[in-house]
């Protein structure tokens, strides 16, 4: 039996210990959640609807509770860590109108009716990485309970308190046993088995592109159904002509949110050469500004990283040498603290440049003109989000056409809103979560035609 021991970021201090799924014990709850299955997707549409909404409304009753086991077993602020609970919640409540809507088509054809009908795909495997615990696990579990799914999910090693807490909330609503089901785990043992399991029909998996790489092979031995949720280099783009006060005085957030470990990141911020240097100086200020400690402070804006080892690969990115241009604070003594930092000039080789950092590091690098933005905004393999900072909204429209990646912002940073869709470009992702097409990713068109025919 292996035990894994939960600390805290901010302090290196145990926060419990989780006893770790075995792959047996995997293979268990692949059978619960496939003998849960028929009477699940048989559940009439509005009796699904409504134990949806009674699951959110339990997420809603505990989410101080959820909230303090984020700051305490992720290091993520309180402030945020509401935010994450609430956005469980309501991600349950939007997804609890879909049973209802899971409409297929009748299609006119001669001698009969054509209907198509979205039947659920069957059990998902829904393997979640350890930067938002909460939001990510809710994104796959919603829309595939509401298209009549059963889900056993694996939360990421390090960060299982949340899923484990939100899975019991799921029985407590009602949910019948079965049909939600959280194991932590490794995710070479539990992971590993939801993807190879036969009666795993579908996985949802969000976490690097290495492993996603691998869990896409696995998956093509059972032509499984799979949607990626990969990694990102995102660009901010800030033209001359931008509101250059509000660009640099968010900026930082953008890309120091969660400390970095957020894919959507916007971790190379191109500046147009005319106003690098007014840029730099409003946004060595606002860098500054930035509220780094005690993630149970409510004025905390950003937290500790997740663990000695994450610090470690962070720091590798800024060796010795390394060009920095400045740097925001972080606390000294116990805890995975490292401070927002802004590298340039950098060499367009840099690994800090090329590379997913996954930390609060930024690069900065000028551009020309919007050719040239476009050009190295597209230099990645990645394709996951971005910002264009413009007041011509011409600009805006043709840069935000011309950015390979699926979820762009203009003068702004907007972060995930549940109801659109969200997914990657190139090597970020494969498949769209979110928005109000997801639940139809959880299931599969039937067409069937009955004869008219008076035989
Ligand atoms: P990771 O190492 O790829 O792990 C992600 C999840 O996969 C964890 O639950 C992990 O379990 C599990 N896993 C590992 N090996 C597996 C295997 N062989 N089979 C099945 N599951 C396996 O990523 P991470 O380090 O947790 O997260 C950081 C990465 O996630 C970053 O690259 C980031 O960009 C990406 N990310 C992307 C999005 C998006 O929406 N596109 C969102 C968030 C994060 P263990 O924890 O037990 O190893
Ligand atoms: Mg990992």
């Amino acid at each position: 039996m292996s035990v894994f021991t939960v600390l805290n970021p901010a302090t290196e201090e145990p926060v419990t210990t989780v006893t770790q799924a075995s792959a047996e014990e995997a293979d268990e709850a692949i059978a619960r959640a496939s003998a849960a299955l028929p009477a699940w997707r048989a559940v009439a549409p509005g009796d699904r609807a409504r134990l949806l909404r009674a699951f959110a409304a339990a997420v809603d009753a505990a989410s101080e509770e959820l909230a303090g086991l984020e700051v305490a077993g992720s290091g993520h602020p309180i402030g945020a860590a509401r935010w994450e609970a609430g956005q469980v919640r309501d991600v349950l409540m939007y997804y609890a109108a879909a049973p209802e809507r899971l409409s297929g088509k009748q299609i006119p054809v001669a001698g009969g009716l054509n209907v198509t009908f979205h039947e659920p795909v069957g059990v998902v495997g829904l393997i979640v990485p350890w930067n938002f615990p909460m939001p990510i696990l809710s994104w796959g579990m919603a829309p595939a309970l509401a298209a009549g799914c059963t889900v056993v999910a694996k939360p990421a090693e390090v960060t299982p308190l949340t899923g484990m807490r939100i899975a019991s909330l799921a029985l407590e609503a009602g949910l019948p046993e079965g049909v939600f089901q959280v194991l932590p785990g490794k995710g070479s043992v539990v992971g590993q088995r939801l993807v190879d399991h036969p009666l795993v029909r579908k996985i949802v998996f969000t976490g690097s592109t290495e492993v996603g790489q691998r869990i896409m092979a696995d998956c093509a031995r059972q032509v499984k159904r799979l949607t990626l949720e990969l990694g990102g280099k995102s660009a901010n783009i800030v033209f001359a002509d931008a509101d250059l006060e509000k660009a640099a005085a968010t900026a930082p957030y953008a890309v120091f949110d969660n400390a970095g470990q957020d894919c959507c990141a916007r971790s190379r911020i191109l500046v147009q050469r005319s106003v690098l240097g007014t840029f730099m100086e409003r946004f060595e200020t606002a860098v500054q500004g930035v509220a780094v400690g005690d993630p149970s402070s409510a004025a905390t804006e950003m937290g500790p990283l997740i663990s000695a080892a994450h610090r470690s690969h962070v720091a590798s990115y800024v060796p010795d040498g390394a060009p920095v241009a400045f740097r925001g604070h972080a606390p000294s003594g116990p805890g995975f603290w490292y401070p927002p930092t802004v590298l340039a000039p950098v060499d367009l080789d840099d690994p800090a440049y090329t590379e997913e950092v996954f930390g609060p590091v930024v690069t900065v690098t000028p551009f020309e003109d919007e050719a040239e933005a476009v050009a190295i905004a597209n230099d990645t393999p990645y394709g996951l989000s971005g910002s264009i900072w413009t007041r011509d909204v011409g600009r805006a429209i043709r840069v935000a056409r011309a950015v390979e990646t699926g979820n762009l912002s203009v003068n702004s940073h907007s972060s995930v809103r549940y109801w659109t869709p969200f997914g990657g470009f190139k090597q970020s992702g494969l498949g769209r979560e979110l928005g109000p097409d997801a639940p139809d990713a959880f299931t599969e068109v039937k067409n069937v035609f009955i004869s008219t025919e008076d035989s």
